[in-house]
């Protein structure tokens, strides 16, 4: 099937950058969330990033608001039933995307893909929760999806070949660079990345080093182009702490087990770079 009309489901950090991508990459693209004021805040964080663009000269102010004007944010799921293929990307919490899948198992047309950008968790009750089994799959975007191009492509048992082609398909046409994987939690990334997180937290409880000790070590000495912990932050604390709850829950490794100072920060409402404060702060 041919995909012309996106829908997203989360007009947040990952929602909105899978919009962008989408329509600068010239899909139509309905953007949900669950209040006005979120729906705007998402317009206006794009239209600030592709308006960057265009004053760096990396993007023509034409091409910037014909993206602009292909975006369509809305608080009504109704508006998502022309969409042909609709990503997932509320909040990290298995409840939560149960109730989506279900609500847009009812309301798409019925050839439409139903996917997920979830972290980590099993893509398998969502497509049940979804009633069109066949037809749901993960794609995994990273942050920023604007610029990380890796889709992990989460494939459950239940999905079909066409399905699995018209994703990758998809992916082709975004520009992105895809990896196949089986629906285990984590997938590939996020496997290696949490407890490779989780190590440095440590590192910083134990008062080993410094947050910015621990950073700057991995960005000169391992040459990664960021610290753990500045990763974490550009993550977000909470979602980090349900990715790891999910996979703690899933594989019983202690290596999964969220570290105390990251649940405190979390309940403090210190969850990195989107709310200021995290291991890091921020402007
Ligand atoms: P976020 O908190 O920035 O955004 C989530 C948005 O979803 C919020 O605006 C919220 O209001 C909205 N929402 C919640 N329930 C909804 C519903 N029922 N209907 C419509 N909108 C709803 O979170 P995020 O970082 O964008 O993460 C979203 C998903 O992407 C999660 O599953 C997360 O694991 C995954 N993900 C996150 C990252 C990352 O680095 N943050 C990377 C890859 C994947």
């Amino acid at each position: 099937m041919a995909i012309e009309r996106v829908g997203i489901v989360g007009f947040g950090l990952m929602g909105g950058g899978i919009a962008q991508v989408c329509a600068v990459h010239g899909y139509d693209v309905a953007v949900i969330d669950v209040g006005d004021d979120r729906v705007q805040r998402g317009h206006d964080t794009i239209r600030a990033r592709l308006e960057r663009d265009v004053a760096r000269g990396r993007m023509t102010a034409d091409t910037c608001e014909r993206a602009l004007g292909r975006i369509t944010g809305t608080t009504n799921y109704e508006d998502l039933s022309t969409c042909d293929l609709v990503i997932e990307a509320a909040v990290e919490d298995m409840a939560a995307k149960r109730a989506v899948f279900q609500r847009l198992g009812t309301v798409t047309k019925p050839e439409a893909i139903l996917a997920s950008n979830t972290s980590s968790l099993p893509l398998s009750d969502m497509a049940a929760a979804s009633g069109r089994p066949a037809q749901v799959i993960g794609l995994h975007f990273f942050n920023p999806p604007y610029a990380l191009r890796l889709v992990e492509v989460v494939i459950p048992e239940s999905t079909n070949q066409d399905t699995i082609d018209a994703a990758m398909v998809f992916c082709d046409t975004l520009d992105r660079v895809t990896v196949r994987v089986k629906d285990t939690p984590g997938f590939i990334v996020n496997r290696l990345l949490v407890p490779f997180i989780f190590d440095a937290i440590h590192l910083v409880e134990s008062g080993t080093a410094s947050a910015q000790d621990v950073d700057q070590a991995c960005r000169i000495g391992l040459n990664h182009a960021m610290g753990p912990l500045g990763t974490a932050d550009l993550i977000g604390l909470d979602t980090l702490l349900y990715i790891s709850e999910s996979m703690f829950e899933e594989y019983g490794e202690p290596r999964f087990k969220a570290p105390t100072s990251l649940r405190r920060m979390v309940a403090l409402g210190h969850l990195g770079r989107k709310t200021g404060r995290g291991f890091f702060t921020y402007e």
